[in-house]
């Protein structure tokens, strides 16, 4: 049972033989309220504005763990948009509360401040029409943007809702930031305190996703005694060594069903053209919506590097011996919110209401995974228009009807805290 469900039964019980309790209002009969038209009518009317945010967040750069600055900016955003509360906790989130007329059900909806990108990358804005061009532009340049657009909504219409809101702006949601904002916020920040999680990530409005794929990744570390490419020729070579793990991983099966995955996405070492390396390394990710899938795939993973290694050495009659290392870089956790939930039909209800298309639940790795592991309701949205290239330097977002994934946001919030 959720938290909403037994207040409802609550006070169903409480009021019995006095007055019908109220019925949770439907999709429909927010849209018919007077203040919840006024919203609407500001979130179009405000649209222009918020891609321009857009444009400008995005051109502050966020490489992972350096999202200070961005971060700050959302700060004086929260202010001045008249959140309450703002602060920035110890791992660099930044929060805002909007309360309710109560503390619970006490939705949390976050969007991520950091990018894939490593600093120096170009992220000026191209724009063409309706469409922005910028490494970020949408993930999660659009989160973040959509966000502050559905918070002016509901101040400029002076939304009363029941339940409270925590706005967040979080770090760590890429790469190697592994979750460590959504982990910061679930276990220490607001801890014991969210019913509900919402992340807005990425675009496309009429899909939510409700199973969060759990991914290990880890850096390899090959490593020989090393010394001249002619001299020393015939001793352990760590990049030969890599490749032929490599050779293996990239011959493991995986299930098709629970998709399953993996990926060798970096690799380096090496000294110059004319020299044995003393080392190498890899990064490698690999990914399963179910745990016994994604253990097993890792299992197969670490007996391919530890086969390519040995038959290194086995060939160079161990002479000069490769070992290896296998570090880990992070562990995000899988996990599900049922499609019943009242969350994910929340958002159903909110599509199908907006006539956005055909509602759907998909599976992805984002910061909603951290709660589902917990088994707190939570779902990842996207914010509205359309996106193309996300991780990649041209990556691009289409504001065409962008403001309706901001409509849906701030229906399906109503939907949840009332
Ligand atoms: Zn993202």
């Amino acid at each position: 049972m959720t938290f909403r469900n037994l207040v409802y039964l609550v006070a169903s019980a409480s009021f019995a033989g006095f007055a019908v309790a109220q019925a949770p209002k439907t999709a429909q009969q927010f849209l018919a309220e007077p203040t919840v038209q006024a919203a609407m009518a500001a979130i179009v009317a405000n649209e222009p504005h918020f891609l321009d945010e857009e444009a400008r967040l995005t051109e502050i750069p966020a490489p992972p763990f350096h999202e200070t600055v961005r971060g700050l900016e959302l700060r004086r955003l929260f202010t001045a948009a008249g959140l309450k509360n703002v602060r920035i906790d110890e791992t660099g989130n930044v929060l805002g509360d909007r309360p309710g007329t109560a503390p619970h059900p006490h939705l949390v909806i976050a969007a991520h401040l950091d990018t894939v990108f490593p600093e120096g990358t170009d992220v000026h804005v191209k724009r063409n029409g309706t469409v922005m061009t910028a490494p970020g532009i949408g993930d999660d340049g659009r989160g973040l943007a959509s966000m502050l657009a559905l918070i002016a909504a509901v101040q400029q219409a002076k939304i009363v809702t029941t339940g409270s809101l925590t706005f967040v702006a979080n770090v760590g949601e890429e790469g190697l930031g592994d979750s460590r904002g959504a982990k910061a916020l679930f276990e220490k920040t607001l801890k014991g305190q969210i019913d509900e999680f919402i992340s807005i990530d990425g675009t496309r409005s009429s899909s939510v996703v409700s199973t969060g794929v759990g991914s290990y990744r880890y850096r390899v570390t090959f490593t020989g005694p090393g010394g001249h490419s002619y001299g020393a020729f015939g001793i352990g070579n760590p990049i030969h060594a890599m490749g032929r793990a490599i050779d293996h991983i990239s011959q493991m099966e995986v299930p098709e069903k629970p998709k399953t995955t993996y990926n060798v996405g970096v690799v380096g070492g090496g000294t110059s053209v004319n020299s044995v390396p003393f080392e190498s390394w890899f990064e490698f990710d690999e990914r399963s919506a179910d745990v016994a899938s994604l253990d097993a795939v890792d299992a197969k993973f670490k007996a391919a590097v530890k086969a390519g290694v040995e038959e290194e050495n086995a060939f160079r009659k161990d002479k000069g011996k490769i070992t290896v290392k296998i570090v880990s870089l992070g562990i995000r956790p899988a996990g599900q919110t049922p499609v019943d939930a009242p969350i994910i039909q929340a958002a159903k209800a909110s599509v199908e209401a907006l006539q956005l298309g055909k509602f759907e639940t998909s599976a992805s790795s984002t910061d909603s995974n951290v709660p589902m592991h917990l088994g707190i309701p939570s779902m990842t949205m996207g914010g509205g228009g359309s996106g193309k290239g996300a991780h990649a330097l041209d990556e691009s977002f289409d504001s065409t009807d962008s403001y309706k994934g901001v409509q849906n946001l701030l229906l399906t919030t109503l939907i949840l805290l009332q």
